[in-house]
């Protein structure tokens, strides 16, 4: 189809795009507009106030930051603030729904998908996380009822923490791999990226590197103070090094020069972004074998799955390095997950969506 689209973006409401709070969400609206801008469609992004993705304009909506899904229970109720900007990029959307052919949510919430129904077929949903809570679950099946189509995942493994097997698209993810370069001789050292929040279960990264003594680099926000100053304490002789929240340019120039990225994630990942980002680098990966990493890591090939919380496994792991061959691993970057690659599957689901 030779469509030009109009589309707009509407983003997660947890944090400004370019503050990090958002996790991998960031980057894939970035690249989801890129691809699309690219292919000639024309590109509107909404998002919280003081958001910035490199050249592309915000309508900045303000309002209360939502509350961070992974930090409620499974049955809690939908929390929404006073002066939520959940809510305020909702009735922006709605407002101006009538001059865009998609309007495709990046919000982990309920309140997008229940008001699928209410956009005409036009509203469509990048589900970001795993199944967490008992509302996101219902919300997401009562989505995918009423507007069949309206919902993709990035992986099969995420799909299944919602008990799905089929009705939904599964969108994998992307990056620019001309932003990533290839490293083929890596210092003595390991990569940990990623949001420092229980969930991701740096921990265990950490008695890894203490354990085999190889240098570990953390790179992420610090999104738990209490949880990093913890490890902090537990860990106090592990070489551990913490870098910061670094821009992709810097986080690549950093992760290229480790023997490895390891992830050590305690829940489903839905993708792990940082995995592909490693890929590129010609960095392997080494992974709990749980959620998205075991659909992008080819076990032995591009790097090893180990079982989920197991730091031997991890160490066992990290000593099989050197049968990895980095070129390998940049190579499955470039067929899997470059920006065309996404670019073809994004378009597929959104002109499945506008056809039906
Ligand atoms: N990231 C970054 N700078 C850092 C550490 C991480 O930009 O210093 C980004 C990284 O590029 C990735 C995201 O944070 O896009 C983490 O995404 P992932 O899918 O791995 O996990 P999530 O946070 O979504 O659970």
């Amino acid at each position: 189809m030779n469509q030009r689209l109009e589309v707009l973006l509407v983003s997660t409401p947890v944090g400004p795009l370019g503050s990090g709070l958002g996790g991998g969400v960031e980057l894939t609206v970035l690249n989801l507009a890129i691809v699309l801008r690219q292919r000639g469609h024309k590109v509107t992004i909404a998002a919280p106030e003081t958001s910035q993705l490199e050249s592309f304009s915000i309508v900045e909506i303000p309002g209360e930051l939502q509350t961070l899904a992974q930090t409620q229970n499974r049955h809690d109720p939908v929390i929404l603030p006073d002066n939520s900007v959940l809510t305020n990029l909702w009735n922006y959307a709605q407002q101006v729904a009538d001059q865009y052919d998609i309007i495709l949510n990046f919000a982990y919430d309920w309140l997008p998908l229940f008001l699928t129904p209410f956009f005409k077929g036009k509203l469509i949903h990048l589900v970001s996380m795993g199944s967490l809570s008992d509302v996101m679950d219902q919300a997401v099946h009562q989505a995918i009822q009423q507007c069949p189509g309206s919902i993709a995942f990035h992986t099969h493994s995420q799909a299944e923490t919602f008990g799905l097997k089929e009705g939904y698209f599964c969108l994998s993810n992307a990056i620019d791999l001309s932003q990533y370069q290839f490293c083929a001789e890596p210092k003595n050292q390991l990569a940990w990226v990623g949001r420092i929040s229980p969930e991701k279960g740096l921990e265990d990264a950490v008695a890894a590197s203490q354990k085999t003594g190889i240098p570990l680099m953390i790179m992420g926000k610090i999104q738990d103070e209490a949880y990093w100053q913890t490890i902090v304490q537990n860990y106090s002789d592990a070489p551990i090094q913490y870098l910061g929240f670094l821009s992709t340019e810097k986080l690549q120039e950093q992760v290229r020069q480790c023997r490895a990225l390891v992830m050590t994630h305690r829940w489903i990942e839905a993708f792990g972004n940082v995995a592909i980002e490693a890929l590129a680098c010609g960095v392997p990966v080494i992974s709990y074998s749980r959620g998205g990493p075991t659909e992008i890591i080819r076990d032995s090939v591009t790097g090893w799955l180990v079982e989920p919380d197991n730091i031997n496994e991890l160490v066992q792991a990290i000593q099989k390095l050197d049968q990895i061959d980095r070129f390998v691993c940049r190579q499955q970057a470039e067929t899997e997950y470059s920006l065309d690659a996404l670019g073809d599957r994004i378009e597929h689901w959104l002109f499945q969506v506008i056809s039906s």
